[in-house]
């Protein structure tokens, strides 16, 4: 095991500048999330991890090696793709047993490596079998199993889950987290699926354009985004945002409900809601509609649960209200969050 340590990494393909002055430390055994939309650098920042792409500028460190300018082959990393890459007419054995068998590692010592591979990642049962007899799920964990008998010291993972679907998706995060935590390998995780990121991660990497907009674990990117991008990027649907006359306000739909589902004497923020539509979700239905009165009217949209006893009127006004310790505040020139301690004066003095 390692850590990784990313100094002002960039990569300019022709005019393009993909990875943009990135500092970044993968601390050793953990789980780390690059998160962000398509095209954003994070493929290109992992490849160059990989040794599969040479930085323009910058180093990198695995361990206490700069691995800069080293070969794939010399980095002691594994790396895990969207397409696993098996071997159709090998047995799940002999996929498992092929690094080591190309290396010329020896017979007796590559069986009890794959068995000890297999048996972590729950294959031990099906070794004879080929991968085509194997679902979606039982495949990501043979290509799993393979790098694994190389003892690599990190694991680069580029969105692997991609191609399963959402059922097995779900189950194959779970065991993918699971598996983690047994090795304890440093784990380095490409996805642009938010969910994915903050079931995963011990921490997530929030990238847009080339550059980091903001590194913490999920709940601290959900709960304090670093500035407007991250806030309407993470959370499903996402932060509302409300231009006010000096900042903007955010607050996350979960957080915007019916006045009176607050605790009498609780700290809250009325906010006036029109609702324009309902979309029942089944655990949740969200409301569209907008904000207005006290704010400026904008579209909002409120996310209740279906347990909460509400029937919107569409075309009136209703009172909503936010914790008022849910509000958030961005600098409206720069996107930039407001620090925790001075959100607490602005609210004061905001007269929302
Ligand atoms: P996705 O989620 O779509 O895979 P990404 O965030 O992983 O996106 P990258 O693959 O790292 O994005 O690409 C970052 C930018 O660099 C993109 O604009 C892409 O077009 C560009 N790019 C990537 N590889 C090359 C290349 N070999 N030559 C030129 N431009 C490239």
């Amino acid at each position: 095991m390692a850590s990784v340590e990313i100094k002002e990494i960039s990569k300019i393909f022709a005019d393009h500048n993909a990875v943009n002055d990135v500092n970044l430390t993968v601390n050793d055994g953990e789980f780390l999330v690059l998160l962000g939309p398509s095209g954003c650098g994070k493929s290109t920042l992992l490849r160059m991890i990989a040794g599969l792409e040479l930085p323009t500028y910058g180093d990198i460190f695995i361990g206490d090696r700069r691995a800069t300018r080293l070969q794939p082959k010399d980095r002691n990393i594994a790396m895990v793709f969207q397409n696993y890459a098996l071997y159709p007419h090998m047995t799940v054995y002999e996929n498992i047993a092929f690094p080591l068998r190309v290396r010329g590692v020896e017979k007796r010592t590559i069986d009890p490596k794959v068995q000890w591979a297999a048996e972590l990642v729950g294959l031990t049962r099906m070794l004879k079998r080929k991968p085509r007899q194997m679902s979606g799920g039982e495949r990501q964990r043979i290509a799993l199993a393979r790098s694994l008998v190389r003892d690599p010291d990190v694991f680069l993972l580029d969105e692997p889950l991609s191609n399963l679907d959402a059922k097995l998706r779900h189950s194959a995060r779970e065991e993918l987290r699971q598996f983690q935590d047994r090795v304890g390998v440093t784990s380095i995780y490409v996805t642009h699926d938010q969910v994915e990121a903050m079931g995963l991660g011990d921490r997530i990497v929030v990238m847009e354009a080339g550059k980091i907009r903001q590194i913490g674990t999920p709940e601290e990117i959900y709960q304090h985004p670093a500035d407007t991008f991250v806030a309407t990027f993470m959370g499903s649907p996402p932060m509302n945002l409300v231009e006010t006359e000096g900042m903007t306000l955010g607050f996350r739909p979960e957080n915007f409900l019916p006045a009176e589902n607050y605790a009498n004497g609780a700290d809250i923020t009325p906010i006036v809601f029109n609702t324009h539509r309902v979309e029942y979700l089944g655990g949740d239905r969200l409301l569209y509609g907008h904000v207005k009165g006290n704010l400026p009217e904008t579209p909002v949209i409120a996310r209740i649960p279906s347990s909460v006893s509400y029937t919107p009127n569409p075309g009136s006004e209703a009172k909503f209200a936010v914790a008022s310790a849910d509000l958030r505040w961005f600098d409206k020139a720069t996107g930039k969050a407001i620090e925790p301690n001075k959100q607490t004066e602005i609210r004061r003095v905001a007269h929302v």
